[in-house]
């Protein structure tokens, strides 16, 4: 038996620590390795297709003041469009930069928002499946799914047809509403046909994952089969999105995180990332709205602190300072790199 005195169980706690952690860098590096060591830093402008009820506060989650899509229309008779306007005019700013990016849309906008979808795709940007109608799947509490993977997996396939039937290109992306992933979502979405997720944000603030996320980082991974640490290998890669370190992580790949902290600190994020390997910057149309949503649900006055045209002026700020990085939809990131 080892007898160590205090000193020396202290240097074996920081040895094994040490090593515990620099095996995890080792298996990320492996995992992700292709995204690591590409020459030209590369990085997918990816672009979230909600409506103002899809948030939690207003519909699908146990706190909200809808208990589903389905239900709000059942009994909103009032004006509810403010996504058509501003997706139009991201559109139009993706033209101006030349970028070809990646649509997360909700699969329900097909039926409340004819022609949408499809001037998306018609404009040649990949889509992606962001849920059929935005529920929460995951409870933030415990972790425990909030519904049986039967149910995830029926609905996701109905989402994924749909979207494919409008856009004629198979959809093999996806995005979980609200970031709420899990391992097993992994294992279904890989099983009906995704290749990809781009769900996990590691970070210091939140986690909203069943996973640690400590081999995790912000570059692309296999995951684990039921989790979402990193694994060797396997068909299904995540796209991890960015953050800053200081020490403390912060989330800076757009979003709330674009509306809270501005263009510069999220910049700054996407540059210190990229130089870890690719990584994935977002937003939503309606974070760039001028237009006043209707005031329901619990906590939406905080929610919609900044938005409009100071939002869009971030994201022409950011765009414009990423000189020499390719900008690629997730798809590409794909077909880049043999045996995925
Ligand atoms: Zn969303």
């Amino acid at each position: 038996m080892v007898d160590f005195d205090n000193r020396d169980l202290w240097k074996y706690y920081n040895f094994r620590d040490f090593t515990v952690n620099f095996g995890k860098k080792i298996l990320l590096r492996c995992s992700g390795a292709k995204y690591h060591a590409q020459k030209n830093r590369s990085l997918s402008v990816t672009i979230d297709i909600e409506d103002w009820y899809h948030i939690p506060s207003v519909c699908g989650s146990s706190f909200s003041v809808y208990n589903s899509v389905e239900d709000f229309f059942e009994q909103w008779d009032s004006k509810y469009d403010y996504l058509s306007r501003p997706t139009k005019k991201i559109l139009d700013l993706l033209d101006e930069f030349n970028i070809t990016a990646t649509f997360f849309i909700v699969a329900d906008i097909a039926e409340h928002y004819p022609g949408l979808i499809e001037s998306i795709a018609k404009r040649g940007h990949e889509i992606g499946c962001h849920g059929a109608h935005h529920t929460c799947k995951l409870d933030q509490r415990t972790k425990k799914p909030m519904m049986s993977i039967e149910d995830f997996e029926t609905g996701t396939i109905k989402a994924k047809k749909i979207l494919e039937k409008i856009s004629g290109e198979e959809v093999i992306g996806y995005r979980a509403p609200n970031a709420m992933v899990a391992g097993w979502m992994l294992d279904s979405l890989e099983k009906i046909g995704f290749k990809y997720d781009s769900s996990v944000s590691k970070n210091s603030l939140y986690n909203k994952t069943d996973s640690s996320l400590e081999g995790v980082s912000s570059i692309p991974y296999h995951p684990s089969a039921g989790s979402l640490e990193p694994a060797l290998s396997r068909n299904l890669v995540e796209f991890p999105w960015a953050y800053y370190d200081m020490g403390f992580k912060i989330p800076t790949t757009g979003g709330p995180m674009l509306r809270f902290l501005g263009a510069r600190l999220i910049l700054k994020g996407l540059k210190q990332s990229l130089n870890r390997g690719h990584t994935v910057f977002y937003f939503h149309p309606i974070d760039i709205s001028d237009e006043k949503f209707p005031d329901i649900g619990k906590g939406r006055p905080l929610y919609w602190t900044q938005k409009g045209k100071i939002i869009e002026t971030r994201i022409r700020y950011i765009l414009n300072n990423l000189e020499g990085v390719k900008i690629v939809p997730l798809k590409d990131m794909l077909s880049d790199h043999d045996g995925i």
